[in-house]
């Protein structure tokens, strides 16, 4: 791994003492992880705080790490979903052990431990409708009460289960419960749910399968098959830990010291996004981005569309670290890692984003001198690039003032000189405006003897500008993104879709350097003093996206 911190010591976070203790009591040989997905979107940056917690324990302890696909709701999944999530976490720098594992190839045996658990008469069929089972269920303050169904003979609810299986009932009409205890304080062990049936078509068995396991019931389970010793997942599911634990130790295969034990650690909350699949599938369905991987999205694809580099995702990671306190984070820290790692390998290049055209009057009409510029100035080993210099170049409008505003002004204004990045030094003569008073173009002087190096009589030149010449600029589109939502925490409004910033993406048109053609998609690039950009992987044209600011200006 090639991010700042690795080469540290991982950070002792509660898991790993967890772990420690574990192998000095000789409870496992090797540590066993899992990332397990559902595939019912695209992987965003929450997933990667997981993945890199699931990967880098499996990997710093000489473990495995396989990739589930948590696959038992047929409704919501898809396999374009699939190969997302792989590719994802793959670019992300990690490869999962052996195959990959889906918990639907393990229906059969759920099929089996549910018939255990009946067996022991410790799961019974039940035929409240919806309602009825909420009223049993009881609240917070008031013990439920059990169902009528709870005391049908094992050899009946075998029959019955049976016959779920083979499609005998409609959706809905029973389910399949555990018997724990309808009085328990936590709503979770009251007799839930473990398996329903659903009629629809599954993206892996197809129609093989009349009834699906909860994902309580199948989570354990399958993290049992697989030998996960440290099963780690997000605090949402810390009650449910008593479920975990009750069906494996009610199941004869798995109830040994050595089972897996579930750790819950605090989800990853970014400012100004949301982060669940089933929110960003809403932005996606309604069109409010361009798709999954919109480079404003907070999914792996859309970061990366965006210019993230995997390095710069690890190092964040890293750097929020692993705990049980829940929070939002600054997207500024997020954007801090990414300025790090594109600050050392970003090649640097220059753009104009609103150009305008300045005429030096004084170089020979006709002549294009080839100067050389470093690709990046605190590496050498990264060579040199060709820019050109001709009598037109173009400089941002934001670079030119009639008259300088104040003492700090270090751009061209009429008789005040800047250098141009690269090359010479020049000086603003006068400029034309068209009929609203938008200056079209400046005229300047420059002068000879200051290329790669300062004034001969002393002068000094306080201001550094960046240009690109006329005739060889090749134009191009910049894609300029900013937060997708306009508060911290648009997830927890119920209309969050109208909260969107509308500035969030704007779209200008403007001038790169030739070299540029040949810029490589997701290639991170410096535009000097302009930002970091990369080309866009989904267009043709030359079209730029900004990756992020060279300095944290936000809000400012
Ligand atoms: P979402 O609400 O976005 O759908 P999820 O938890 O339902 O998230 P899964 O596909 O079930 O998504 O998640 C796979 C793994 O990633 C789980 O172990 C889950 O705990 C973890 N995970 C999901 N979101 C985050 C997050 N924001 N921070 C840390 N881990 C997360
Ligand atoms: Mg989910």
């Amino acid at each position: 791994m090639s991010n700042n911190t690795s080469n540290d010591k991982p950070v002792i976070n509660f898991i790993r003492h967890q772990i420690n203790g574990d192998l000095a009591l000789n409870l496992h040989k090797s540590i066993q992880t899992r990332f397990p997905p559902e595939p019912n979107g695209y992987l965003h940056i929450g997933h990667a705080k997981s993945i890199c917690l699931n990967f880098a324990l499996a990997q710093d302890y000489n473990g495995k790490c396989n990739l589930r696909f948590d696959d038992t709701n047929p409704v919501k999944e898809d396999l374009a979903f699939i190969e997302s999530i792989k590719s994802d976490v793959q670019w992300l720098g990690f490869n999962w052990d052996g195959e990959i594992r889906y918990s639907s190839h393990y229906f059969p045996k759920f099929y089996d431990y549910a018939i255990e658990l009946i067996n022991k008469e410790l799961a019974y069929v039940c035929f409240l409708n919806a309602e009825e089972t909420r009223t049993y269920r009881g609240t917070l303050k008031e013990a439920g009460k059990d169902s009528p169904y709870r005391n049908t003979p094992k050899a009946e609810n075998l029959a019955l289960l049976a016959q779920m299986k083979e499609g005998k009932f409609s959706e809905g009409e029973c389910v399949l419960r555990a018997k724990i205890d309808m009085s328990s304080s936590f709503m979770c062990m009251r007799d839930p749910a473990l398996y329903r049936i659903r009629f629809d078509k599954h993206h892996q068995t197809g129609n093989e399968w009349r009834i699906y396991p909860m994902y309580d019931f199948a989570h354990c389970i399958s993290d049992a098959i697989e030998g996960v010793t440290h099963s780690l997942c997000t605090l949402e599911f810390q009650d449910n830990r008593r479920l975990y634990d009750w069906i494996l130790e009610n199941l004869d295969e798995f109830n040994k010291p050595n089972r897996p034990h579930q750790y819950e650690f605090s989800r990853l909350n970014l400012e100004y996004t949301v982060m669940s699949k089933r929110k960003l599938q809403q932005l996606v369905a309604h069109n409010l981005v361009s798709g999954w991987d919109d480079p404003r999205m907070p999914t792996l694809s859309g970061l990366r569309r965006r210019g993230y580099t995997a390095a710069s995702i690890r190092d964040f990671v890293d750097k929020i670290g692993i705990s049980k306190v829940d929070s939002m984070t600054d997207m500024a820290i997020l954007e801090a890692s990414i300025r790090d790692d594109l600050n050392v390998i970003a090649p640097r290049t220059m753009g104009v984003i609103d150009p305008i055209k300045i005429i030096i009057e004084n170089y020979p009409e006709g002549k294009i001198e080839t100067l050389q510029a470093p690709i990046h100035p605190q590496n050498e080993d990264m060579g040199k690039r060709e820019i050109f210099f001709s009598r037109e170049l173009y400089i941002d409008r934001a670079d030119f003032e009639e008259i300088a505003p104040n003492k700090k002004f270090k751009r061209l204004a009429i008789d005040k000189e800047v250098r141009l990045r690269n090359a010479y030094v020049i000086n603003a003569t006068t400029f034309d405006t068209d009929f609203d008073g938008n200056i079209t173009t400046v005229y300047a002087t420059y002068d000879p003897d200051t290329l790669g190096k300062n004034p001969t009589d002393g002068r000094k030149i306080k201001g550094v500008i960046h240009f690109v010449e006329a005739s060889k600029a090749l134009r191009a589109e910049f894609r300029l993104y900013d937060r997708l939502f306009t508060l911290e925490n648009p997830g927890k409004n119920d209309h969050f879709e109208q909260l969107l910033n509308p500035e969030s993406l704007v779209t200008t048109y403007g001038i790169v350097e030739p070299s540029m053609q040949d810029a490589k998609p997701e290639q991170a690039y410096q535009f000097e003093r302009e930002g970091y950009f990369c080309r866009d992987s989904q267009t043709e044209n030359l079209v730029f996206n900004k990756t992020v600011s060279l300095r944290d200006t936000w809000g400012k």
